[in-house]
């Protein structure tokens, strides 16, 4: 599994569905079919990335296999 933002491998589960990326603090939470993303600030305001990548991710088909990976 890769980061969506920055394609490190250095991930981290935090919760059942979610995950961490070390690398660029971008945490990802699996919604079903669904990813949502967030940018974690480092005084921990949480901020919604899925407007930036959505778009992105529906047009060229990965989100789709991004779920296959982490299954
Ligand atoms: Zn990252």
């Amino acid at each position: 599994m890769k980061c969506l933002n920055c394609n490190s491998i250095d991930i981290g589960k935090i919760g059942k569905q979610q995950y961490f990326c070390w690398n660029c603090c971008i945490e990802i939470t699996v919604n079903g079919e669904k990813l949502d993303l967030f940018q974690v600030e480092k005084d921990g305001t949480v901020s919604s990335l899925n407007d930036l990548f959505f778009e992105e991710i529906h047009s060229k088909n990965h989100q789709h296999d991004f779920v296959k990976v982490i299954e």
